[in-house]
């Protein structure tokens, strides 16, 4: 499927991005700092194909609930990373298994002072610490500052940290295909 677009207007291009980022959390510590407490709640799906991962459900259509694809519900929640002076998006399932970010965030969030927390992963088992930011380090301020101020006049949402992928592009995907194939979709 194509679309005309116009280079000199960008008029028909894909929704530009914000350069918002998804927190990366690995075996090693990613430090963070929370400010803010309500977040966005997403759908999503998880597709192995091409490494893909995450997929926003697409609602009412949606080509991956018609294939039965498990979905779960996430929160996403903007965080100061002051490894990359950004403020980035923090993926949380709203799973209640140990091992989960969400509770452990929760109660860091609801002592409501501010601090630095150190995130750890370990296959789907994240470790969460917190402490005191040093007075003298980067409290990422302005940075915080210009999210919230652009966020509140809504030139963006958070889910914009993953593509949009279009219903027929997901329909090719070898998985997608073989089970649309199975339930008589094709
Ligand atoms: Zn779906």
């Amino acid at each position: 499927m194509s679309h005309i677009v116009n280079l000199l207007t960008d008029e028909g291009m894909p929704q530009a991005a914000t350069g918002l980022q998804r927190v990366k959390i690995s075996e090693s510590e990613t430090p963070v700092y929370p400010f803010a407490a309500s977040g966005e709640l997403i759908s999503l799906h998880y597709l192995d194909d091409e490494e893909l991962g995450y997929v926003p459900c697409g609602g009412k259509g949606c080509v991956l609930c018609a294939i039965g694809l498990h979905r779960t519900e996430h929160v996403l929640l903007p965080v100061y990373n002051p490894s990359t002076g950004a403020v980035e998006v923090l993926l949380a399932s709203t799973s209640q298994r140990p091992g989960s970010l969400l509770p452990p965030l929760k109660a860091i969030l609801k002592a409501g002072r501010p601090v630095v927390v150190f995130l750890t992963r370990n296959g789907k088992k994240f470790t969460v610490s917190s402490g005191a930011i040093p007075a003298d380090a980067d409290h990422g301020e302005s940075a915080i500052a210009a999210f919230n101020t652009a966020y509140a006049a809504k030139e963006f949402k958070l889910e914009s940290v993953f593509p949009v992928y279009d219903a027929d592009l997901l329909k090719e995907l070898p998985s997608v295909k073989s089970k649309r194939k199975i339930k008589g979709l094709e």
